[in-house]
């Protein structure tokens, strides 16, 4: 029996991976399970899986937490903060650790179960994203494993050999990272100013978190992704290549020196590769219904169109300059998005948004962790500036 932390619990990933547990009782048990807030829906979750913590990030909503739970659930115990977060992913009872928080705030639980050494299932990208280098440097000195949840590293992740230490190794001439477009694939550029946050988050093909959702309307989750590659497989930004494929069936390719191409196709169903890191090496039965191939009528593969996406660009702009770049890409988005999401800004608002703090911010080495957290914090203002400063511009004309 493996003990189980979900980091994110109430979330697309989080409830997915719980979905996975229940059918797979004999194997798993939740040690842990977090959210931001949300006491009802985590004191559902407690109710059915009678984790030993239940922990809130918000202190209120934690004591309104341990009040419901009081008759039902008298043996989990109540945590909140951060410092709760970071409590129970180190906790000894738990084995597995999903980091499934969305945004910059998963980074340092999710360091937490690093330094204990657990088996982390990795869906935060953005935590890599911002820490790629003192994140891969812990993760080898605590000797913990990592397993990646997004769909294209974990399709990555099966194409490869088994004992992968590196592109040239394994004779790989590239990998084909898989997009689907998201729902402004085809849509008239001219249209693109006025699409509204209920048409961004309508994903064609996944149910996922609103974040996410607009991350990959603009293609800033593809480039996040490209970055996230990176570091999972230590690449170089032109070993990876961005495939547009509409139909999200193919998750992800690896082409080798001898013109081989393996791919891994599957539902795009996020329960096939949660239950792929926890049973990981062995298999075992997700809840995904099988694929049927007759049922598929073509599969497309297309250019991104960085008109279309300029925020793809500006992801790999970072990656090539390094340093803190890939931090501020991802806390000057994270502003943006919400800014979009909160009807302030335009969705084409964001990409610009993030092009002026990268153009604004000075790069250093991202060594520590204080570091980076600073250059996330500055990012997160000048960000914040530049979208009021065009909020009163607007004003005034
Ligand atoms: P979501 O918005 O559905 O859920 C986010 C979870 O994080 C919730 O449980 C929320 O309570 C928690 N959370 C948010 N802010 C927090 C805070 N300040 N403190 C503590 N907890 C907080 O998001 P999601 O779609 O499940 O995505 C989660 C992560 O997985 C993201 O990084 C996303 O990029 C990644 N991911 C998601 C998918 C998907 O299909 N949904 C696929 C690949 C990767
Ligand atoms: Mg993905």
């Amino acid at each position: 029996m493996k003990g189980v932390t979900i980091l994110g619990a109430t979330g697309t990933i989080g409830t997915n991976t719980l979905d996975v547990i229940a059918r797979q009782r004999d194997k798993f048990f939740v040690v842990a399970l977090t959210a931001h807030s949300q006491v009802e829906r985590l004191a559902e979750q407690c109710e059915q899986h009678h984790p030993r913590f239940a922990v809130l990030h918000d202190p209120r909503a934690a004591e309104q937490l341990q009040r419901r739970l009081h008759t039902t659930c008298p043996d989990t115990r109540v945590l909140s903060g951060e410092a709760g977060l970071c409590q129970v992913a180190a906790d000894p009872a738990c084995d597995y650790v999903m980091a499934a928080i969305v945004g910059a705030v998963g980074l340092k639980p999710t360091l937490a179960a690093v330094r204990a050494g657990k088996r982390i299932l990795l869906a935060n990208k953005e935590a890599l994203v911002m820490s790629g280098e003192v994140f891969m440097r812990e993760l080898r000195e605590h000797g913990a494993q990592l397993l990646p949840i997004d769909s294209e590293h974990n399709a990555i992740f099966q194409c490869m050999p088994a004992d992968y230490s590196g592109a040239d190794a394994a004779g790989i001439r590239r990998i084909l990272l898989t997009a689907s477009g998201g729902p402004f694939r085809a849509l008239p550029l001219e249209h693109l100013m006025l699409v509204t946050p209920e048409q961004a988050i309508a994903h064609p093909n996944w149910t996922m978190g609103k974040k996410i959702s607009v991350d990959s309307a603009t293609m800033m989750n593809k480039g996040l992704e490209v970055i996230e590659a990176c570091w999972l497989f230590d690449l170089k930004p032109n070993q990876i290549e961005v495939v547009v494929h509409p139909q999200s069936i193919i998750h992800s390719m690896v082409e080798y020196l001898d013109g081989s191409i393996i791919a891994q196709l599957g539902q795009p169903d996020m329960r096939t590769p949660i239950a792929h890191a926890l049973a990981w090496p062995a298999r075992m039965a997700s809840g995904v219904k099988p694929l049927n191939l007759f049922d598929i009528t073509k599969l497309e593969f297309l250019r991104p169109d960085l008109q279309r996406y300029p925020c793809l660009q500006l992801a790999h702009e970072a990656i090539e300059r390094g340093g803190t770049a890939t931090a501020v890409l991802n806390a000057a988005n994270e502003i943006a998005v919400q800014a979009f999401l909160d009807r302030k800004i335009a969705f084409t608002s964001i990409a610009v948004t993030v092009e002026h703090v990268l153009a604004k911010m000075p790069i250093a080495a991202a060594t520590t962790l204080e570091v980076i957290g600073n250059a996330d914090q500055h990012a997160r203002c000048c960000a914040q500036e530049f979208i009021q400063s065009q909020a009163r511009r607007a004003g005034v004309l």
